[in-house]
Formats: structure tokens, sequence, C-alpha cells
């Protein structure tokens, strides 16, 4: 069944620094901070809405919530906790830094109907980190990460590809330690560089130097296909489409369908290996092939705007793509 969440961002709250590529204000379009009746009147509008409320969380994003100020924190659970169980929503979600989690804020969630935490990892690498203003170290994820699991929390890690100093051995060893830790969910942004960011201002300066859009596309499709195949749930891949954000970008890796692009490219992959494996090329002629890949996968193997069946007829290949259940996601069977 599909997660969903009711999204109530807090911009910036608790951030203790501001990050090389973060701008709240522009990614979730808000201005000012929400207060208890808000929280009431937005999740009373989606009890309204909502009908899968059972894998609905309300979801508290785009600040660092387990370093803001105490007495609003708790003004935003208490009024969120009235609409979580029975009748009601799946739990809260919140999002925070690795280096804002102890005991005592895991005790004070968990009696609070918190049941996920995301961190922002954004990297494992301490250089990337130290490089784009973290202002913490990779230890700080991994210790965020054991405490989280150990107090019984779904644990998420939002990552943040091609920062200013990375690269893409970085961006491999980061998908290793990632598949180390072994969260529940993770969440893969390719950086988006956003005006009124010191982000920009290296850009411009020309000090940052962006890995090219076929290199993140194809780090970013690794990710996914890795962290998915080991049962890691992958519940963003690419920033969500937002007029703001088209609107303050300057650069990056921004595509509205990026996940899109990245499954297009796994099953591109797939069936280059199902082909291969199969014998079958499309050597001095038009072949016809029948490909197998999962059920509801029909149009990520065709590749967004069929650019998979393009690539293939462009090496003699007509494929047809069909659905089987027996077949796993990402995967791809020749059919004769
Ligand atoms: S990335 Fe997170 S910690 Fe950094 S400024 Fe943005 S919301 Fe705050």
């Amino acid at each position: 069944m599909a997660h969903s969440n009711i999204s109530i961002f807090v911009p910036h709250a608790g951030c203790p620094y501001r990050c090389s590529f973060c701008d709240q204000n522009t990614i979730s379009g808000e201005n000012s901070l929400p207060h208890a009746e808000d929280v009431r009147r937005i999740c009373t509008q989606a009890l309204a809405e909502v009908s899968d409320r059972r894998e609905t969380e309300i979801a508290f994003f785009g600040g660092s919530f387990t370093a803001i100020d105490r007495e609003y924190m708790t003004e935003l659970l208490d009024a969120a906790a009235p609409f979580v169980g029975d009748g009601g929503f799946k739990g809260i979600r919140i999002s925070t830094r690795p280096d804002c989690i102890d005991r005592e804020i895991l005790s004070l969630l968990k009696g609070s109907g918190v049941t996920a935490i995301e961190l922002g990892a954004q990297s494992l690498d301490d250089k990337v980190l130290a490089a784009n203003d973290r202002g913490h170290t990779a230890q700080d994820v991994y210790d965020a990460s054991r405490l989280i699991r150990e107090y019984g929390f779904e644990l998420g890690l939002q990552l943040m590809i091609g920062l200013y100093c990375s690269d893409e051995a970085a961006e491999l060893e980061n998908m290793q330690r990632v598949l180390d830790i072994s969260p529940d969910t993770v969440r893969i942004y390719p950086v988006v560089v956003l005006e009124r960011t010191r982000l920009a201002r290296l850009l411009r300066s020309g000090r940052y130097q962006p890995m090219s859009m076929e290199t993140v596309l194809s780090v970013c499709a690794r990710m996914l296909s890795a962290f998915e195949s080991v049962g890691i749930r992958v519940i963003k891949c690419g920033l969500h489409a937002s007029e703001f954000v088209e609107r303050d970008m300057i650069g990056g890796f921004y595509h509205p369908a990026f996940r899109e692009l990245c499954e297009s490219l796994i099953y591109r992959d797939a069936i280059g290996k199902a082909l291969e494996g199969a014998g079958i090329s499309g050597d001095g002629g038009s072949v016809d092939v029948v490909c197998a890949v999962a059920r509801g996968c029909v149009s990520q193997a065709v590749g967004h705007r069929r650019s998979n069946t393009e690539y293939f007829r462009n090496k003699g290949l007509n494929i047809k793509i069909v659905e089987d259940k027996t077949v796993g996601k990402y995967q791809c069977e020749i059919r004769r």
C-alpha cells in the first residue's frame, strides 16, 4: 500500500547552521512557521480528504525538528497527537539533523506519537559534510541511526547527491555505507542549486563544478536499484516539482520526472544484460524480442518517453515489454 504524508513545514526551525545548499523557504514554499491552530486545521482538512488514513503520517519537515525550542516543539506535537491512532492517521514523522538526537529527545518523541524519524544525512563523507557547512560528521549519522533503531522508530535517511567537493567515487562509497546502516527508507535528492545559498555563490565563482547530469543520473539509478533490491524503500528520488524551485534554481540536477529517468536507466541496463545473457544481438537486422518485467513496471521498462525501446531499436532490436508477476522489480527476463 502506498505511503503518504500530510506535510507541515517548519522552515529552518532549529537549524543551528545554514547548510550550503539549503533554502527551505523556497523548497517548501512557506515563509512562516506553523502553530497549533495551523496543525489542527491541516489535519482536520486531511481527515476529510485522505481515504487511506492508516498509511498516512503527519510529517513535520523542512527544519531540525529535535533542535527547535522545546515549548514550540511540544505545541506542534500536542496539536497533532489527537489526529493519530484510532480513526486517525498512522503516526507522526519528523526530519532532523543527526547531531540532534539523544536518548532524552527520543523518549520525548516516543511518548508523543512519533513513529518515524528521518535524518538529513546528506553524505557520509566527512570532507563533503565539512565543505557544505553541515556541522556534523558521518559518525553522528551512525550513532543517531543506532539510537533511533534502539528506540523502535522507523529510520529514514536523506541523501544529497553531487554536493560541493563530492564526486562519483564518494557517492558510491556513500551508497555502501547506507546499505551497511540499512535504514527503512531513503530519500535521494540530486543537488539543485538555489538562489540565496552559498552553493549558488560557489557555482557563480566557478569553485563548485557540479558533476555531469549523466554521472548523477547513473549514481542515483545505482542507489535506487541497490536500496530497493535489499528492501530499503526509496520514498523519494529527485526534488518534488515546485514552481518555487523552478523559479529559484540556477543549476544542479532538477527534472520533474527524475525518478522515472533513473528507472529508465535501471531497466535499460537490465534489458541489456538479459539480451546479452540470452546471446541476442541486433547485428545485421531487425530482431523481435519479448522482455518480461515485474507487474506494474512496463512504463519504466519502456523508458521515459519510450527512450529504452528507441535505444534498442537503434541497435536493431524491436523489444516488446510484457508484465510477469514472477519477475522481480528492476529485473528483466527474455521470453521466447
Ligand atoms: S539542510 Fe537541514 S539542517 Fe541544513 S539548513 Fe536545511 S533544514 Fe537546516
